[in-house]
């Protein structure tokens, strides 16, 4: 039976952390992961969730199954984080919400949905984009294309190329945008860009399909829900994938939501009733215990006030390594610019290193980045980040 199965491609950055893993070397450094760690360089447990963790163990509830969609002050919390307290779309019953195993799930669920609805559609993707986009909609079975984003030379948005390849498209091609923090780059469009990035979809009638993973590490929580309000509040209709992993640092609990904001609440039921025959051929229902700690923290008006502020430490905390590394990389004496590195938002940075200079990196320094460039700066700390800047400076 299994004879002629193939050994498939290695994930490039689970290959990079065994490598590193085995790297014997006590001063290594992994900037090349995907997670946020605190200064001592530990995952943190956030305190809201612990207490939500203790009440849950107390009140020794039953682990029954959940609803097809999960738990509904889950949905309920996810919808407010997106759209606001008292949004009309909500009010309208133009929302709809099911509970998703991290933000892959809601993207894979929203997926297999989409290539029901429209089996002809393609799906573009930003040049670049999280790894895992492409492989994920061709698995479901679309084309995936790629639309221009990243512009090396200004380390900013290649706007003008992304709108003239969007406007191009066939109408009802979904395209995926991720709604602040871009991974990997770290630049995100400016307000403005995405007004007109916007007016395209409306006028080509292309679909929406948000990926929001880093909600609360850019500039804020309502901040960052900016492009999707934007979006909502001109009636188009769309899907968004939450990813909560990184935001309640809950990344094994798979806690993330897929929501769809169609025209009008009848619509709304039947997209509902499909997305749960799609979830229920799937995994049945989602799992009990992360979507319960997240709903007890965003339903819980001091749970949800510790966990904000635990939220600015993380996204402050990235800041500062940011500002620091640029500072560091100066006082080593490089005179490349990188004050780039100060304006990218959320975890990652395109750092503008190249493949050979990252190989170097880890061969000589020990310190160990993506071969795009891409480095983790909520892997820096107090503790490493001068012994980063000077390895840096060193294969620069
Ligand atoms: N989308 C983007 C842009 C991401 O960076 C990630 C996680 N790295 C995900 C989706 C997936 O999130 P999760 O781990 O919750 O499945």
């Amino acid at each position: 039976l299994f004879a002629s199965v193939e050994l498939a491609p290695r994930d490039p950055i689970l290959g990079l952390n065994e490598q590193y893993g085995a790297d014997k070397r006590g001063n290594k450094v992994n900037l090349g992961v995907g997670v946020y760690y605190d200064d001592q360089g530990r995952i943190p447990l956030l305190e809201a969730v612990r207490r939500a963790e203790i009440k849950r163990v107390e009140a020794a509830a039953a682990r029954g199954y959940l609803p097809i969609d999960g738990i509904a002050g889950y949905n309920k919390g996810a919808q407010t984080l997106l759209l606001g307290q008292d949004s009309p779309l909500v009010a309208e019953g133009r929302v709809l919400t099911a509970q998703a195993l991290g933000g892959t799930g809601a993207l894979k669920i929203g997926a297999d949905f989409l290539k029901q609805l429209l089996p002809d559609s393609k799906v573009a993707i930003s040049d670049p984009s999280w790894e895992n986009h492409r492989a994920l909609f061709e698995r479901a079975g679309f084309e995936v294309v790629a639309y221009p984003y990243y512009d090396a030379a200004t380390h900013g948005v290649n706007i003008e190329g992304m709108l003239a390849f969007l406007r191009q498209l066939p109408a009802r091609t979904i395209v995926v945008l991720h709604a602040c923090c871009h991974n990997p780059t770290g630049v995100d469009p400016s307000f403005e860009q995405w007004k007109q990035i916007a007016q395209v979809f409306q006028e080509k009638q292309l679909v929406p399909f948000m990926d929001i993973a880093y909600q609360g590490f850019g500039a804020g929580l309502e901040e960052d829900a900016a492009v999707v309000r934007l979006f909502a509040g001109l009636g188009l209709d769309m899907l968004i994938s939450s990813s909560f992993s990184k935001s309640f640092s809950l990344y094994g609990e798979r806690v993330g939501a897929l929501t769809m904001i169609s025209g009008d609440r009848d619509e709304s039921t039947r997209v509902l009733s499909q997305l749960k025959r799609v979830i229920r051929t799937n995994y049945s229902n989602p799992p009990t215990h992360g979507g319960t700690v997240v709903s007890m923290v965003l339903n819980t008006p001091e749970l949800y006030q510790l966990w904000t502020q635990e939220l600015a430490t993380m996204r402050d905390r990235i800041r500062a390594m940011r500002d620091q590394l640029v500072d560091k990389l100066k006082a080593h004496g490089v005179k490349q610019d990188f004050e780039f590195v100060r304006k990218q938002r959320g975890m990652f940075s395109y750092s503008g290193l190249s493949a050979a200079q990252v190989d170097r990196l880890r061969e000589e320094h020990g310190v160990y980045a993506i071969a795009s460039g891409r480095i983790c700066v909520a892997a820096l700390n107090s503790g490493n980040i001068d012994y980063v800047a000077e390895a840096i400076a060193k294969v620069l």
